[in-house]
């Protein structure tokens, strides 16, 4: 599926020929007692020094890889109301791409650590996913490496709007020069990817659903897949 779905698809995070939730230990790297790909350990070690220095004390970390059977209690303590979770095989703790953390950081947005944290953690290549969640998770920050925050940010508002059940227009110009959009939405027993040719319906939509996003053919197909398989994106 390619980068446009940056850390907001599965498919899109998978690495290393491993399935989510099945990558050996050895091929992570630990900090602070959790497991994550050694690029975003790296990184992971570098942020949190630099938090320590700045801020006086650790960056706590809660959470980082979990394997199918921690993915799987996560998913049960969410159906049973605890922390939103995704299900099993589906979240990006299972590409160790994911950290919770801890502390204040956890408690939360608005205290010291976390303003920090929203100012400086793109540098390392870590940001606030969680702010995108349905439940928003202070807590839970993705690594995006060499991806930009902003674009992993656009694409996340774009999914979140279909993970809360609501609808997206999209734009596309074809090569022909005629246009075609796409209204996206999730809603119960709905068709989840509508193209209209019509500018007149579309433009009703957009007063609907707000204007058209416009983006180019392998965003477009990416979207496509995306919301016709309803793949979740959750913690
Ligand atoms: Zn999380």
């Amino acid at each position: 599926m390619g980068a446009e779905l940056a850390s907001t698809a599965a498919a899109a995070s998978a690495w290393g020929g491993y399935a989510n939730g099945q990558i050996p230990l050895s091929e992570l790297t630990q900090v602070g007692g959790y497991y994550f790909r050694n690029d975003a350990a790296q990184a992971m070690v570098a942020l949190r020094m630099a938090y320590s220095s700045a801020l006086g004390r650790a960056l706590i970390i809660n959470d980082g890889y979990r394997d199918l059977a921690g993915q799987q209690q996560a998913w049960n303590d969410y159906q049973q109301g605890g922390n939103l979770a995704a299900p099993p095989g589906t979240s990006n703790h299972g590409w160790a791409l994911a950290v919770d953390f801890g502390g204040e950081v956890y408690g939360s947005s608005t205290s010291a650590g976390h303003q920090w944290l929203q100012a400086n953690s793109a540098a390392y290549g870590w940001w606030w996913a969680g702010r995108y969640f349905s439940q928003v998770e202070s807590w839970h920050w993705e690594y995006t490496g060499s991806d930009t925050q902003q674009h992993a940010e656009e694409n996340a508002t774009l999914y979140r709007r279909n993970n809360n059940g609501m609808s997206s227009l999209f734009h596309i110009q074809n090569t022909d020069g005629t246009h075609t959009w796409a209204l996206a939405g999730d809603g119960v027993g709905a068709a989840a990817w509508l193209q209209i040719t019509d500018v007149n319906v579309a433009n009703g939509l957009a007063l609907q659903h707000g204007n058209a996003v416009n983006v180019d053919w392998g965003t477009w197909q990416a979207w496509k897949a995306a919301y016709t398989s309803k793949q979740p994106i959750q913690a």
